[in-house]
C-alpha cells in the first residue's frame, strides 16, 4: 500500500508574523517539490491567517499546534476547529508532549480534540511517545499502546485511516538525541499493529505514522528508508528554510 509521506514543521512558540511571512516568501523561492509529499507548516495561531494567504498556490499546507473541542462558546483563550478551518488550516497537531507536560493534556482530552477535528474535516496529527524514564523502565510499547488506543477511542475505521500519528519519544524532542532508525521503525510498526487490531488491515495500511524528535537533514535518509516511517514531525529544523527544505528533499528522494 502506498502512503503519501508527510513532512510537518512545528514552529512551537517561535516567529512573529513578519518572520513567518519572510519564511513563506523564502520557501516559495526554493524549488522544493510537493508532488510526492505533503508538506505542512504549523505556526503559532497569530500567523495562521496571513500565512494561509501567503502559501496560496504553493502546494504547502497549513496546520495549527492545538485546538479546543467545542465549536464556539465561553472558553476564554481557546480556538475551535471551525475557526482553524476558516483561517485556512488543514491539519492540527494534537497531544504534543509539551502540551501533555505543561498544559495538563490527558489522553481523554486528546481523544475529544481528535474527534472534534475529524468532525470538521481537518486532519489530526496526534502525538504519542514515551519519556526517558519510561523507555529505561522498558514500558515504551505499553505507553504508546495506551496513548494510541485512548486517543483514537470511538473512531470509525475510515477516520482512523485518515489520521496522521506522530511517534515522538519525549527524550528526543529538542535534545539533539534521535531514536535509532531501527528503534523508530520498531515502535512505529508496533503502532501500526495496534491500528490493525482496533480498526482492521485497511486502516493500518493507510494511516500515516511519522517519526519526530531531533530530525535534521543528516538523519532524514536513514529514518525515511524504514518501511513503516511515513515522514517526520520536525521542530527546531523547521524554523530555517534551508534545513526544512533539505529534509523535504531527502524524504522525497528516499520515499520515491
Ligand atoms: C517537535 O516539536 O515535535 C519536535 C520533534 O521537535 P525537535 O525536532 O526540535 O526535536
Amino acid at each position: 500500500m502506498s502512503r503519501k509521506p508527510v513532512i510537518a514543521g512545528n514552529w512551537k512558540m517561535f516567529k512573529t508574523v513578519p518572520d513567518a511571512l519572510t519564511f513563506v516568501q523564502d520557501i516559495r523561492k526554493t524549488a522544493v517539490g510537493t508532488d510526492h509529499i505533503e508538506v505542512v507548516l504549523c505556526p503559532p495561531f497569530t500567523a495562521v491567517t496571513l500565512m494561509s494567504e501567503g502559501l496560496r498556490g504553493s502546494g504547502i499546507y497549513l496546520g495549527a499546534q492545538d485546538v479546543f473541542w467545542e465549536d464556539k462558546g465561553a472558553f476564554t483563550g481557546e480556538v475551535s476547529p471551525v475557526m482553524l478551518k476558516d483561517a485556512g488550516c488543514g491539519y492540527v497537531i494534537i497531544g504534543h508532549s509539551e502540551r501533555r507536560q505543561y498544559f495538563g493534556e490527558t489522553d481523554e482530552k486528546v481523544n475529544q480534540k481528535v474527534k472534534a477535528v475529524l468532525g470538521h474535516g481537518l486532519t489530526p496529527i496526534m502525538c504519542v511517545g514515551e519519556t526517558l524514564d519510561e523507555r529505561e523502565a522498558g514500558v515504551t510499547k505499553k505507553v504508546v499502546r495506551i496513548q494510541t488506543t485512548s486517543g483514537l477511542a470511538g473512531l470509525a475505521p475510515e477516520q482512523a485511516a485518515g489520521m496522521v500519528i506522530a511517534y515522538e519519544p519525549v527524550w528526543a524532542i529538542g535534545t539533539g538525541r534521535t531514536a535509532s532508525d531501527e528503534d523508530a521503525q520498531e515502535v512505529i510498526a508496533y503502532i501500526r499493529g495496534i491500528i490493525q487490531e482496533q480498526f482492521g488491515a485497511e486502516a493500518a495500511g493507510n494511516v500515516r505514522i511519522l517519526y519526530g524528535g531531533s530530525v535534521k537533514p543528516e538523519n532524514t535518509t536513514g529514518l525515511m528508508s524504514k518501511s513503516d516511517i511515513d515522514g517526520a514531525l520536525v521542530g527546531g529544523a523547521s524554523l530555517e528554510v534551508d534545513s526544512f527544505t533539505e529534509i523535504i528533499k531527502r524524504t522525497s528522494e528516499t520515499k520515491r
